[in-house]
């Protein structure tokens, strides 16, 4: 019996990275995945290597930061599968690495629609959803950065606060309609969007190995491992589990 037999999940930003990673572990594990995304070709992979290994998934377009789409994906979703279990919110872009004093208003407000506004759009409309499924877990995917500062990124910073906050509010707020609210917390990650930040501050492999350095673990991390605290979520394993912070950073935090 899989991990997440017979459950509905929707996974945003699953064309890649962590998101494409969550997809094919929840489809193993016996979900029907709504794989989202604003890359239509790369979300299409995913769902092919799904069906390929016998699993269920269909591919949306979804572009998190339009209420409207949201709104419109979520109904087609819940007509196609049925019902929804499981939300993982995970789309989110780095934005801009300036000095808060050179930051634009456009630059703040366009990382603010997709990792704040996002997760709301997507929370809002999820929720009747779950209500009339009777169960629901929704994850978040904040961000050490969401826990602690460094010199870089502040509306990243930010807007990866605004999430963990906003997951234990919503923990408490629907934990009466028997549906859970978590965030996760990854360190630094290798996906594309770790590698493009990293070539837009100059050499790739030297900033691979100052990150690995940061680390009391000694390198960073793989998307599986953050796959697989999703999935943990995602499944009846953690059905006491709701307002919490799942921190998998190879020790960065604890200092
Ligand atoms: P990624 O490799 O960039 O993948 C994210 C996916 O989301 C991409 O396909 C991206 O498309 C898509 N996306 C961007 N804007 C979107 C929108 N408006 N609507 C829907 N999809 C959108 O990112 P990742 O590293 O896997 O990160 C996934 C999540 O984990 C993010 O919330 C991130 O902040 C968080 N996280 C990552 C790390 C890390 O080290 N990687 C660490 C902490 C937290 P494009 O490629 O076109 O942008």
């Amino acid at each position: 019996m899989g991990r997440v037999e017979g459950k509905v999940a929707i996974v945003t930003g699953g064309a890649l990275g962590i998101g494409q990673t969550t997809c094919l572990f929840l489809a193993k594990e016996g979900a029907k995945v709504a794989v989202t995304d604003i890359l239509d070709k790369e979300g299409q992979q995913v769902t092919d290597k799904i069906k390929g290994f016998g699993g269920l998934a269909k591919f949306w377009h979804l572009d998190v930061s339009k209420e409207e789409e949201v709104k419109k994906v979520f109904t087609d979703i819940n007509k196609t599968f049925g019902k929804i279990n499981i939300l993982v919110n995970n789309a989110g872009i780095s934005g801009v690495s300036k000095p808060t004093d050179e930051i634009t208003e456009e630059e703040w407000d366009r990382v603010m629609a997709i990792n704040v506004k996002g997760v709301f759009f997507c929370t809002k409309q999820v929720i009747p959803y779950m209500r009339k499924t009777g169960d629901g877990s929704i994850i978040n995917l904040s961000s050490i950065y969401g826990i602690v500062s460094a010199p870089d990124v502040p509306p990243y910073h930010a807007s990866k606060g605004a999430v963990r906050i906003m997951t234990k509010t919503d923990a408490f707020l629907y934990a009466k309609d028997n549906i859970r609210v978590n965030s996760v917390h990854p360190g630094f990650i290798w996906t594309p969007m770790l590698e493009n930040f990293l070539r837009s501050q100059g050499d790739v492999e030297a900033g691979r190995r100052m990150l690995d350095s940061l680390q009391p673990i000694g390198h960073i991390g793989e998307t599986e491992d953050i796959a697989n605290g999703i999935l943990y979520l995602a499944s009846d394993e953690s059905k006491f589990v709701t307002g919490s912070e799942l921190v998998i950073d190879g020790g960065y935090t604890a200092k």
